[in-house]
């Protein structure tokens, strides 16, 4: 099975995988963050209808397109009236320009860009999670490690890829959890070591380079968010500031192969 085409070759096919890729980044934010919204209210998250949270009323399919729906309906609950807020509406958006963008750098539709896709996915569900709740929940690092394991199987270069994000994670991984330990030890308060985990698994993916541009961002985003949350007086949640740092480093480890060419 070969996906890998150059995107621009025929210019009309570009654009419209481009769009095609848009529309399922808001099909999939829309599903993921009711996923997520389910996993933190401990319901079962593959049956049950999707409800108003203010009336209760179960919603149909004319009332679940993302985007749309929302405009079609301004904003509001069809049945009371209530106004919904936009957060899903921002989400749906945020991951179908993600998806657009990450198709259009990397330029072909293989194996490792739609594992990008999958993770970018679940790297939104498991963000809204641990804002929501103050935990990563375990069920999405598996989903994680699940895409790793058969992107492995895809990869030509099987060896270097398993082996260097192997290594990758293990040396990381092992420093970070030494961080967060120290951390806990100086600032006397229980740690969370779900945001090491989340970590290992995406260094998998990146090998050093990349896990060193991931972790980078990461830092000094995570550094911002417990500010931002002690002034607040919230729950500090991380997984969001790693979720970006391995977006970006994904995302930049295409922008340097355009350059390059
Ligand atoms: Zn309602």
């Amino acid at each position: 099975m070969d996906f890998s085409y150059p995107l621009f070759q025929i210019p009309f096919v570009g654009y419209y995988l481009i769009f095609l890729a848009f529309l399922f980044g808001a099909v999939f934010a829309s599903f993921i963050t009711c996923t997520a919204w389910r996993v933190v209210r401990h319901e079962d998250w593959m049956l049950g209808h999707s409800h108003c949270d203010t009336c209760g009323h179960e919603l149909s399919t004319a009332d679940l397109f993302p985007i749309i729906s929302y405009i079609a309906l301004k904003g509001k609950c069809r049945y009371c009236g209530s106004k919904v807020p936009p957060r899903d509406l921002i989400f749906e958006i945020i991951l179908g320009v993600l998806f657009a963008a990450t198709l259009a750098l990397h330029g072909t539709v293989d194996a490792a860009v739609i594992a990008a896709l999958a993770l970018e996915m679940l790297l939104l569900g498991l963000s809204l999670a641990d804002w929501d709740s103050g935990v990563i929940p375990d069920g999405f690092l598996a989903a994680i490690l699940i895409v790793w394991i058969i992107t492995v199987g895809f990869r030509q270069d099987i060896q270097r890829f398993a082996v260097e994000g192997l290594i990758a994670s293990l040396a990381l991984g092992l420093l970070m959890a030494l961080a967060t330990a120290i951390t806990g030890k100086i600032m006397k308060t229980k740690v969370s070591y779900g945001p090491t985990k989340l970590a290992m698994c995406l260094m998998l993916f990146l090998g050093f380079k990349g896990s060193v541009i991931a972790v980078g961002v990461a830092i000094i985003l995570g550094v911002i968010f417990v500010i931002a949350a002690r002034a607040k007086k919230r729950k500090i949640s991380l997984a969001p500031a790693i979720s970006i740092g391995f977006v970006a480093a994904f995302l930049v480890k295409d922008i340097l192969a355009l350059i390059a060419v």
